[in-house]
């Protein structure tokens, strides 16, 4: 396995199916002056969490940090902030 120059072990984006478990019942926080709302994300409906577009390939990336899937990443933020990352791609769970 090679090392990225981000170099940590558990850090990589990981590819995944729009049907991933991670996408039902998603809530985006929206801070405001003086308050915090949660705002349910339709399910289908997948945003990139670093700037919100909207992701509508079958394949999804998420970013993940020591081996916690922090959020969604488009393609562009990927490139832009992550480029070094290793890309895994998650293999179907047998059912
Ligand atoms: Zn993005």
């Amino acid at each position: 396995m090679s090392m990225s120059s981000q170099g940590k072990e558990g850090n990589y984006i990981l590819v995944v199916d729009r049907s991933y478990p991670f996408f039902k019942d998603r809530k985006i926080i929206v801070m405001t002056e003086d308050k915090r709302e949660e705002i349910r994300v339709p399910d289908g409906l997948i945003v990139c969490d670093i700037c919100n577009a909207e992701i509508v390939d079958e394949k999804v990336m998420l970013l993940c940090f020591e081996d916690h899937i922090w959020g969604v990443i488009c393609k562009r933020c990927r490139e832009n902030y992550y480029p070094d990352f290793e890309v895994r791609v998650k293999k179907e769970i047998e059912k």
